[in-house]
């Protein structure tokens, strides 16, 4: 199967439907000896429409910051395809992500290399592939690049106040204000390149006014450089916005005061191109985890007094903590999960399939009782999570299966739906694989 097998669902069709098919369809292969163990592996549905209704609204709201998608967050080959289909550039991470990209059809000067500390290997790959943009903030970075990569075009990365955000990345990276002039007369010695400033307010920012005191901070540095007499043209305002079902009112409010302050500070005619390094925004919604429970368990609550509510159900599903469930401990902007389905509830705790304790998905949680056999659905399960999945103690890794309607794909290239589809666009061409299950 290659990688960007992207299913094609029917008009009539739900992504619920989908879900519901898959199930069915991973339950019918048990006559076959090789993937009788299907019906117990979990699976994503990555939503490709959602994809696509985020960067509408990208456009709309964000009309003048250009995304580049932080392929950290979710390297899926069909979300890296889509997006290029639908335009944006890329913000990868190390050697390895660029050559993925690469590998599905983006052209260089849509990368930027958005890493201030790159081993030097992955600084020569960029150059000799033409991927010309990179962030640094130190003079250690500097020597590097002047050794591996003359061409580059610099951004200088810049720390600002992430004290906002779950996740906080100025301590790690980012140039303090008190040696930026220090550091790009340096640029000048090394006979550098600088083009622009970038920053990053923190991933799962809460607070609009980060992006607004950045900007101003961005400013003065670029006032800074162009005093120096370096052509300043590009401002990067990194990721920190939010993905989650729901996201509309936080991302309108984000935008409204990063509109504000670019007018201010970086006025349309002032000629700088202004990106953004979205990761969450793009794909955290568009991801559903479906886990089989493959055991039950019921025990008594000792410290219940309710004979109504003394049993406490624990089930052990097909993924968790050291998989897909990894980011309720490492990124926390996910903090909990709510894992559905619609019957009588009960207080359950949800543990993943490894013999670790560490790896339980939720403890005092209600919901109805689950069977062997039945499958969960957990929502928001886009970001930071299939990217980190281990297969510790080989239990399986979540299989991914793409899919975008039929009315997506007919608005982008108006041909029949045959067994194999293409849809022109000017720089590649998104392969969508037909002979779904539902046609
Ligand atoms: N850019 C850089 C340099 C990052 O380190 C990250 C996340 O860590 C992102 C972009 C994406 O951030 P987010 O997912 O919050 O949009």
């Amino acid at each position: 199967m290659d990688l960007c097998d992207i299913e094609i669902l029917d008009t009539t069709k739900t992504i619920s439907d989908f879900i519901n098919d898959k199930i069915k369809e991973r339950h019918s292969v048990v006559s076959i000896p090789d993937i009788i163990y299907l019906h117990e592996v979990s699976f994503h549905v990555a939503n490709l429409d959602d994809l696509h209704q985020k960067h509408i609204r990208w456009l709309r709201t964000l009309p003048r910051v250009k995304p580049f998608y932080a392929v950290k967050c979710n390297s899926t080959p069909a979300v890296i395809r889509m997006l290029s289909t639908l335009g944006t550039g890329f913000d990868c991470a190390s050697k390895g992500e660029i050559e993925l990209v690469l590998s599905l059809g983006v052209t260089p000067e849509k990368i930027i290399f958005a890493h201030t500390t790159k081993p030097q290997s992955h600084i020569k790959y960029a150059s000799t592939r033409g991927v010309d943009m990179m962030t640094f903030d130190c003079e250690e970075e500097l020597l590097k690049i002047s050794a591996c990569h003359t061409r580059a075009k610099l951004v200088l990365r810049i720390a600002v106040d992430d004290s906002k955000s779950a996740i906080k990345l100025s301590q790690k990276f980012g140039t303090k204000p008190s040696v930026v002039k220090k550091l790009l007369e340096r640029c000048k010695e090394l006979d550098l390149e600088v083009i622009g400033v970038s920053f990053h307010v923190g991933s799962g920012c809460t607070d609009s006014l980060a992006y607004r005191q950045a900007i101003e901070d961005a400013r003065h540095v670029f006032d800074t450089a162009v005093l120096l007499g370096f052509q300043m043209r590009l401002l990067d305002i990194g990721g920190g916005f939010p993905g989650k079902e729901g996201f509309q009112i936080q991302f309108d409010e984000f935008s409204k005061v990063i509109n504000e302050a670019l007018d201010k500070f970086f006025p349309a005619d002032s000629g700088v191109q202004v990106i953004a390094e979205p990761g969450r925004y793009y794909v955290d919604s568009a991801f559903t985890l479906a886990v089989n429970v493959f055991a039950k368990k019921v025990v008594m609550d000792d410290s219940s007094s309710d004979p109504e509510n003394d049993r406490v159900m624990m089930y052990y599903i097909s993924d968790g903590v050291f998989g897909s469930l990894n980011c309720l401990i490492y990124d926390p902007a996910h903090t909990n999960v709510a894992p559905y389905l619609h019957r009588k509830r009960y207080r359950s705790i949800i543990w993943g399939p490894t013999c670790d304790s560490l790896d339980r998905v939720t403890a005092n949680y209600w919901m109805p009782e689950v069977q062997v056999g039945d499958w969960l659905l957990i929502d928001n399960m886009g970001a930071y999570s299939v990217c980190c999945s281990s297969d510790f103690s080989f239990f399986d890794k979540a299989d991914i299966y793409p899919v975008l309607s039929a009315d997506v794909v007919e608005a982008q290239a108006p041909c029949a739906l045959s067994s194999h589809i293409y849809l022109s666009l000017p720089y590649l061409t998104l392969w969508v694989r037909g002979g779904a299950v539902h046609k």
